[in-house]
């Protein structure tokens, strides 16, 4: 097995054992699965999400449910297809009623996502929503250049921090577009600057 695919199976093996935060205990209780990745281990492309959905937590797949219906909508205009790049979350396990992250969380889950980054080297990290954002863009040594979504989506920002150059470009997470035509239309703006910087 290629050195890719054994160091990602053991973040999986990691997974599906961890107890490093209070989440654990929904996905025992629930049993539900952790949601741990999915694409391809030598994408260009890293989609970081938040945590789990409903859906995603019955199935262990990451955005399978509404906010993957309108990731899908969102790719494919700009031509770029899921199995190319590869989808992971802040978090791993569910927080109950989809609340958001809490800090004491990120803190203990990231360290998997750090992992997978460097594992898998993309060239363009997309978080999608606020909590992704921040997390990847302080990590990244962008600390100093965050402000709210609001102002920030949609535009490149280049780091040369973790392994190489790395470009982010945040997003609104796509759950927001499930039901305001509106807020889809930005993402969809948005997402044209893949395009741009793909090809
Ligand atoms: N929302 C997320 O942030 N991630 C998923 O995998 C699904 C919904
Ligand atoms: Fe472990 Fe992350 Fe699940 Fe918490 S959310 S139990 S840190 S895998």
């Amino acid at each position: 097995m290629k050195r890719t695919e054994e160091e990602l199976k053991k973040i999986k093996n990691e997974v599906l054992n961890c107890k490093k935060c209070s989440l654990y205990k929904e996905k025992f209780e629930n049993r539900f699965y952790p949601v741990i990745g999915e694409g391809n281990h030598q994408a260009k492309i890293m989609f970081i999400g938040e945590s789990p959905g409903l859906n995603e937590a019955k199935t262990g797949r990451p955005f399978c449910g509404a906010a993957g219906k309108v990731l899908d909508e969102l790719l494919d205009p700009v031509g770029i297809k899921r199995k190319e790049v590869y989808i992971a979350n802040l978090l791993k396990c569910r927080p109950p009623e989809n609340r958001d992250p809490q800090p004491e969380e990120i803190k203990a889950c990231t360290p998997y996502l750090e992992r997978q980054i460097e594992i898998i080297k993309p060239e363009i990290i997309c978080p999608l929503g606020r909590y992704s954002m921040n997390f990847l863009m302080e990590r990244f040594g962008l600390g100093n250049q965050i402000e709210g979504i609001s102002k920030i989506h949609g535009r490149l920002f280049k780091s040369k921090d973790f392994f190489r150059n790395v470009k982010i470009i945040p997003f609104y997470h796509p759950a927001v577009a499930a039901y305001n035509p509106n807020m889809k239309r930005i993402l969809g703006e948005d997402f044209k600057t893949l395009k741009t910087i793909i090809k």
